[in-house]
């Protein structure tokens, strides 16, 4: 990932991202490209929340990587919900491109397994967001998965298949497909609020 996108999740979270000492992301930074950089906001927004404010063990990550074409957050500490919230960012590291957030899937090549959306698999050049566009997309992304979550009693497995999922409200268009480009969230949450109140969608 670029340094200034590591050194911004770092700054932004120096209790949960130790950037010091043995087992710390300092030496290894983040093992994985920009396009994930959304998904690491928001568990990291998510995790720190949680630690902060219901006086929960600090969470410490230890490494964070690019595996078998999906995304791997390790970490110590942490709760059920801590679990759930790796979990969910994991598996729609899937559904994401790991160059440029736009909605993926995994492909392979030459054995090599890696998500990516259609225009990189085509190995198009894609224009790269600025800081401040990754992190009102983090933002965004954080606020979703969090609403989303609780409206699946915190269901990591359940969460990912509705955001991943066609949903006919949304023209057949997943809701993370939705989040993408700017400002679907708002409809993405708005869905969520009507499903969490029983209204007609
Ligand atoms: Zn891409």
């Amino acid at each position: 990932m670029n340094k200034q996108l590591e050194s911004y999740l770092c700054t932004r979270y120096p209790k949960l991202l130790h950037t010091e000492g043995p087992g710390s992301l300092y030496l290894f930074g983040f093992e994985c490209q920009d396009g994930w950089f959304t998904l690491i906001y928001a568990a990291c927004e998510l995790i720190q929340e949680h630690s902060s404010y219901r006086d929960s063990e600090q969470v410490v990550a230890s490494q964070v990587k690019e595996k078998f074409g999906g995304l791997r957050f390790y970490y110590h500490g942490g709760d059920d919900y801590i679990e759930a919230v790796v979990d969910l960012v994991e598996r729609l590291s899937e559904s994401i491109c790991e160059l440029c957030g736009a909605p993926g899937l995994i492909r392979e090549r030459n054995g090599w397994l890696s998500a990516r959306c259609e225009a990189h698999e085509r190995r198009c050049a894609m224009p790269t967001p600025k800081l401040d566009e990754w992190i009102r997309q983090g933002d965004s992304m954080a606020r979703v998965l969090g609403s989303a979550l609780k409206l699946f009693a915190f269901s990591a497995t359940e969460t990912a298949r509705w955001l991943t999922s066609p949903a006919m409200a949304a023209g057949m268009k997943s809701p993370l497909e939705l989040l993408q480009p700017t400002n679907g969230h708002r409809i993405v949450l708005n869905l969520i609020g009507r499903i969490e109140y029983g209204l007609p969608l």
